[in-house]
């Protein structure tokens, strides 16, 4: 998640538009936890296309250093918020990358796409009012609803495949501060929320912790240099908007098609908005941006 500072407001998307990061060292310790992560999916979802097991490997090499990181600031004495059944991010636009989204269609059961049908179809009815990047982030937070992938339980259903946006969040303060609105808090509630913030470790000014989610978009970005060297271009933007795109489009079967069609489909099913979505190195923006 990244913290965007929009006028007044400050506003929280799951990831969002990429930074040159820091390399991050870490050892990419135990090939045989990896194998193990792997053979869990196996047993829930089936056989995986190669496609999807190298997708889970990505996964799986943050999730060890997640949980690494996290046990050395528990030991340290500190705590991290995030508890099974809290959702509160989840409210919040969530960003991906077009081989996670491509991963998640190939998952979903038919109760799971007609919940995400019906998220798109209020996403697009709205679409014209949301002028800016404010009104889009307010409009997830405020009206759309939760994420289509969160059950009636408040849990991820697609949990071992969630992107790594959702994986790199890891919050230092009670989930009551994920979904404040920052423009309707007062001043001084502001300045005391932001002074408590532990800056050696958190995004600031977020409270969520800065290596997860420096490692996350380093990640994201790897993925997204793959398939530039692959199709010429790469996707990355509203992640249940790319699911839904996969599942009605199946654009991952189409190996020739460039940009320029890509920009097509997008505008033939009124989604090509630069707050949507995001084409990379090839010249072309949805919706001419
Ligand atoms: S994909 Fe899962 S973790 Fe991520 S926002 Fe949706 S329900 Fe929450």
């Amino acid at each position: 998640m990244q913290a965007l500072n929009v006028g007044e407001e400050q506003c929280f998307i799951k990831s969002g538009p990429r930074e040159p990061t820091e390399a991050l060292h870490f050892s990419l310790a135990s090939k045989a936890k990896n194998t193990y992560i792997t053979k869990c999916f196996h047993q829930k979802y089936g056989k995986l296309s190669h496609r999807w097991e190298s997708i889970l490997k990505q996964h799986a090499q943050f999730d060890i250093f997640a949980s690494a990181w996290l046990a050395s600031y528990l030991e340290s004495g500190k705590t991290i918020y995030c508890r099974e059944g809290c959702a509160g991010c989840c409210n919040l636009a969530v960003h991906g990358t077009w081989p996670e989204a491509v991963a998640v269609a190939g998952i979903l059961s038919a109760q799971q796409a007609t919940y995400l049908t019906g998220y798109i179809n209020r996403l697009n009815k709205a679409l014209p009012e949301l002028t800016d990047l404010k009104s889009y982030l307010r409009y997830h937070r405020q009206t759309l609803g939760p994420c289509p992938f969160l059950n009636e339980r408040g849990a991820c259903s697609i949990y071992p495949m969630r992107p790594l946006s959702c994986r790199a969040l890891l919050s230092t303060r009670p989930s009551a501060w994920c979904t404040v609105d920052f423009s309707e808090l007062d001043p001084w509630d502001k300045q005391a929320y932001e002074s408590s913030l532990d800056r050696q470790v958190v995004a600031w000014p977020s409270h969520y912790v800065a290596a997860t989610q420096d490692l996350g978009r380093e990640l994201e970005e790897t993925l997204l240099v793959k398939m530039q060297q692959k199709k010429g271009w790469s996707l990355s933007g509203n992640f249940p908007l790319m699911v839904w795109l996969e599942l009605n489009c199946q654009l991952s079967e189409r190996d020739n098609m460039d940009s320029k069609e890509l920009c097509e489909v997008l505008a033939a099913r009124a989604i090509d908005s630069s707050l949507l979505l995001t084409i990379s190195g090839s010249g072309q923006s949805p919706g001419g941006y």
